[in-house]
């Protein structure tokens, strides 16, 4: 991320929207800051929608290292500045939820391969008290008491790292 910020300006209106910093990574624009949230829409929802509302008239692209950058800034009015915050709650509070959604998701795999171990644990518990009458027998259940083993040694591992 480069430190060089850019607004984009319409003189006819003198109304300008902020794009903040440009990374290269993503090619995407921090977008509208809310002081409110410490945070960035990280999106194009202004500049589209300045876009819109400036179609017809020639628009000018300021970056931070310009003296005009500064001007604009302070004596332009910034479009739809009062939607800024409520948009980026509404941001903010979507991505939370979709954050508690697969943290729900995610419990409820665990429970089910949790369900899944009893299971295997049982029937594992009675291969061990099956008794052997032949030699083929006891590679049969060693065998069988070698894969319920690795079975819930696994699901034990997959469910260790899940809660990390
Ligand atoms: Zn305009």
């Amino acid at each position: 991320m480069r430190n060089t910020a850019y607004v984009l300006a319409c003189d006819a209106d003198r109304t300008f929207t902020a794009l903040n910093r440009f990374d290269p990574k993503t090619s995407t624009f921090e977008g509208e800051y809310s002081l409110l949230h410490n945070t960035y829409s990280n999106d194009g929802f202004f500049l589209y929608r300045f876009l819109i509302a400036h179609r017809d008239h020639p628009l000018v692209f300021l970056d931070s290292g310009s003296e005009r950058y500064y001007h604009v800034i302070h004596t332009y009015h910034h479009f739809q500045e009062d939607d800024i915050p409520k948009y980026i709650e509404e941001k903010v509070q979507q991505q939370q939820e979709q954050q508690h959604d697969l943290m729900a998701k995610r419990s409820v795999g665990q429970i089910q391969l949790l369900i899944a171990k009893k299971m295997i644990e049982k029937e594992w518990e009675s291969v061990k008290n099956e008794v052997s009458r032949s030699e083929r027998d006891t590679y049969i259940l060693l065998g069988k008491d070698w894969a319920f083993g690795w079975s819930v040694r696994t699901i034990n591992e997959i469910v260790e790292r899940g809660n990390h």
